[in-house]
C-alpha cells in the first residue's frame, strides 16, 4: 500500500503526539468557563477576545506543526487557500476579510457536514433510494459551497445552513431508524446534535471547538491531519462543482453523490490512518472527475457545445449596464431572459468571461462582452463600473462602499449588508440599472477583442494537425498554464513564463489565470506555423475537464501516457477548487506539475516529499530556469 510505504519511509521520525487526558480536560474546562462567561457577558467583546486568546495560545502550544504561529495573536486558524498570511495561516483575520467569527462559525457548519455525511452514509445502506437523498445531497452542496475561500461572509446565513443542515441530520437519522438499518459508529460527530435555539455566537463557540487545531490534537499526527485537511479541501471543491452541475439539473446518485458522502464521513474521522486517508484524498480526484465530466456535459446540453467566440472587450457607450461575476450559467441566462428587450446591455465578469462560448448564451445581442479582468481587481473594477453588479458565485471580496448599493448576491455567495437574491428573480437589479446609472460615456473604437470558447470539442478535431505539427518539428511543446489568478506580486510568474514560451509552442490555458495570459499583447495574436492560435482559452475553472480530455485523447492518438506527451503544466491555485482538480491530475497519475505561487500551507514535508517522489510534483521556480527543464520534458 502506498500509505504504508510513507509509513516507513517518512514518517518514522515523525513525532508521535499523543494528547493527554489532563490536556483534554484542560480544553474543555477551557470551553465552558468560556461559554459560562459568554452566557454572562454576550457583548462583552474584550472578554470573549482575551479567551480566545488564551483558548489558542493553550491549544496551539500543544501542536508542533503551528510551532510558528505568533499564538498571542490567534484569534482564528484558517489555512485553506493559498493567499493564507505568511503562507503558515490567517490567525488575527482572514487575508480574504474572513472575521474570526465566520471562520469559527464555518467550522460548525463544516462539523454538521460530517455529521450529515456519517448518516447519509447509514441511509443509502439502509437502502434509501435516490429520491429519499435529495434532501441531503443539495444541502451538503451548497453548505460545503459556502465554507470555500471568497463565497460566503455572513454569519447569518452560514447559522441557517446549519439549522437546515440538522433538520437534514434528523431525518436521516429517522429514516435509518424506520428502515431497520445499522447505525453509524458512536461518534461525537455522529451524535451531533445543535439545537435551533443556538444563536450565532454560540454556534461560534462551538466552531471554536473542532477547528483546524483542535482536529489535528485530537488527531495526534501532522501527516494524517495534513491528509485530512487536503481530503477537506478537494471536497469542498468538488461539491463546490457538483453544486454547479445541480444547478443545472445534473446530479449522479452513485457516481458522486454516494462517494462523496464517505469521503466526508471519512474525514470526520481523527483516526490517524494515513493510508484511508491517502485513498480518501485520491478518491477526491477521482469522483471530481466524474464530476467534472457531469459538468462539462450539463453546459452543453443546456447552452450548446461552445465554439471559438470572439468577445469585446471594451465598453460600449450609453446604455444601461448589468455586470455578471462567477461561474453560474444559469444566473446569466436568466438575467438575459429577464433583462431582453429591457435596453439593458449585460457584460460578463472574471470567471464569467467564458459564457460567451455558449451558442444560446451569445444568441443574446444584449450580451455586449467582458468587463475587468479578475476577481481580486473587483474593488476598482465594480467601483468603476456604471451599473448594478451581480456575483453569482466565488469568489466575491467584501465590497467597498463606493457599489455597496448596487452589488448583489446569488446562491452561496453571502456578505452581510448586501442584497441577495433568491429564485432567480432580478428585477430589482434591472430597475437600478435603468433608474440609476446612464452607462459607459461612449463606445470605446477601434474595439478590442478576445477569443473563448477552445473546448475539448473544439481542440480534439484539431489533434492530428497538432500530432504532425510535433512529428514535422513545427510544434515544439504544449503548455498548460492557468488555474487561479489572485493579488500577490508573484503570480506574474505565470505571464513572464508564457511570454517566454517558445514561438512555435502552444498555450492552453483555463481559470482565472487566464488573465495573466490574455492581455499580453505578444500573445494576443500570436500564431503556429500551421495557423493554429499559440493561445487557446479553454474556459473556467469549471471547464478544466476540457484539458484532461485534451491530454488523455492526445496519449491516446501518439499511443503513450499523458506524462510521456510534450507537455508541461504550470498551475496557479489559490482556493478548493483549485485543490479538487489537484487532485483529479494526481488520481490521473499526471506527473511534473509545477504548482504556485506557493505550496499548500497544510503539506507537511512528509506528505510534499511523498508528492515530489511519486508525482514528481514542483514548486514553480525561476521563469527561465522551469522553461529550460520544461523544454527538456521535466
Ligand atoms: Fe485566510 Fe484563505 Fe482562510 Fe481566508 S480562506 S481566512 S485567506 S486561509
Amino acid at each position: 500500500m502506498i500509505g504504508q510505504a510513507i509509513t516507513k519511509r517518512f514518517l518514522s521520525r515523525s513525532i508521535q503526539r499523543t494528547v493527554s487526558l489532563q490536556h483534554t480536560k484542560c480544553l474543555s474546562t477551557i470551553t465552558m468557563k468560556f461559554d459560562k462567561i459568554n452566557e454572562r457577558n454576550s457583548n462583552n467583546g474584550l472578554i470573549k477576545r482575551t479567551f480566545q486568546k488564551t483558548y489558542y495560545r493553550r491549544l496551539a502550544s500543544t501542536i508542533s506543526v503551528e510551532a510558528a504561529i505568533p499564538v498571542s495573536k490567534a484569534e482564528m486558524f484558517c489555512r485553506q487557500c493559498e493567499q493564507t498570511k505568511d503562507g503558515v495561516a490567517c490567525t488575527t483575520l482572514g487575508i480574504c476579510g474572513k472575521t474570526p467569527e465566520t471562520a469559527a462559525i464555518q467550522d460548525t457548519l463544516l462539523e454538521v457536514i460530517k455529521s450529515v455525511a456519517i448518516w447519509a452514509v447509514a441511509a443509502r445502506k439502509a437502502g434509501a433510494t435516490a429520491e429519499d437523498m435529495m434532501p441531503a445531497n443539495e444541502w451538503t452542496l451548497r453548505a460545503a459551497f459556502s465554507t470555500l475561500t471568497n463565497v460566503n461572509f455572513s454569519e447569518t446565513r452560514i447559522a441557517e445552513y446549519i439549522r437546515q443542515g440538522m433538520v437534514v441530520k434528523r431525518d436521516l437519522v429517522t429514516l435509518v431508524k424506520n428502515k431497520n438499518g445499522a447505525l453509524p459508529e458512536s461518534s461525537d460527530t455522529a451524535s451531533l446534535d445543535l439545537p435551533d435555539s443556538l444563536n450565532p455566537l454560540q454556534l461560534e463557540e462551538f466552531g471554536r471547538t473542532v477547528g483546524i487545531l483542535e482536529n489535528s490534537k485530537c488527531m495526534g499526527h501532522d501527516d494524517a491531519n495534513s491528509l485530512n485537511e487536503i481530503g477537506t479541501y478537494g471536497a469542498k471543491g468538488l461539491s463546490a462543482y457538483a453544486c454547479h452541475a445541480m444547478e443545472m439539473g445534473y446530479m449522479d446518485e452513485s457516481n458522486i453523490m454516494a462517494p462523496l458522502h464517505e469521503i466526508w464521513a471519512k474525514l470526520a474521522s481523527h483516526e490517524p490512518d494515513v493510508d484511508g486517508l491517502l485513498a480518501n484524498a485520491l478518491r477526491v480526484g477521482q469522483v471530481n472527475a466524474a464530476t467534472m465530466a457531469l459538468l462539462d456535459r450539463g453546459h452543453c446540453d443546456r447552452f450548446g457545445a461552445p465554439t471559438p467566440t470572439q468577445v469585446r472587450m471594451t465598453a460600449v457607450g450609453n446604455k444601461a449596464n448589468i455586470l455578471v461575476s462567477g461561474h453560474d450559467m444559469v444566473d446569466l441566462y436568466s438575467l438575459l431572459e429577464q433583462t431582453q428587450d429591457t435596453g439593458v446591455n449585460v457584460y460578463t465578469h472574471g470567471e464569467m468571461l467564458p459564457a460567451h462560448m455558449y451558442p444560446k448564451l451569445k444568441a443574446f445581442k444584449h450580451l455586449v462582452g467582458n468587463y475587468g479582468t479578475a476577481w481580486q481587481a473587483q474593488k476598482f473594477e465594480f467601483a468603476t463600473f456604471p451599473g448594478p453588479i451581480v456575483v453569482t458565485t466565488n469568489c466575491i471580496v467584501e465590497p467597498r462602499k463606493k457599489y455597496r448599493g448596487r452589488i448583489y448576491t446569488t446562491n452561496e455567495v453571502g456578505v452581510d449588508g448586501v442584497q441577495h437574491i433568491v429564485g432567480r428573480d432580478f428585477s430589482k437589479v434591472i430597475q437600478q440599472a435603468q433608474q440609476e446609472t446612464l452607462g459607459f460615456p461612449r463606445t470605446v473604437e477601434p474595439a478590442r477583442f478576445h477569443t473563448v470558447g477552445f473546448n475539448h470539442r473544439v481542440v480534439l478535431p484539431l489533434a492530428n494537425q497538432m500530432i504532425e505539427a510535433v512529428q514535422q518539428g513545427h510544434l515544439s511543446r504544449i503548455f498548460l498554464i492557468g488555474g487561479c489568478d489572485g493579488s500577490e506580486w508573484d503570480r506574474s510568474y505565470y505571464t513572464d513564463l508564457a511570454e517566454a514560451t517558445p514561438e512555435d509552442s502552444l498555450i492552453l490555458t483555463l481559470g482565472c489565470a487566464k488573465n495573466r495570459l490574455i492581455h499580453s499583447p505578444k500573445l494576443a495574436e500570436a500564431k503556429l506555423a500551421n495557423g493554429m492560435p499559440r493561445l487557446m482559452d479553454m474556459g473556467q475553472c469549471n471547464d478544466s475537464y476540457s484539458a484532461v480530455v485534451v491530454a488523455i485523447e492526445l496519449a491516446k492518438a501518439l499511443g503513450c501516457t499523458v506524462n510521456d506527451l510534450p507537455l508541461s503544466l504550470a498551475i496557479s491555485h489559490l482556493e478548493q477548487k483549485a485543490a479538487a482538480v489537484f487532485l483529479t491530475l494526481l488520481h490521473l497519475g499526471v506527473r511534473n506539475i509545477r504548482l504556485g505561487p506557493r505550496l499548500p500551507a497544510y503539506v507537511t514535508p512528509n506528505i510534499l516529499k511523498y508528492l515530489q517522489e511519486n508525482y514528481n510534483l514542483m514548486p514553480t521556480g525561476d521563469v527561465q530556469t522551469d522553461l529550460k527543464l520544461m523544454m527538456a520534458g521535466k
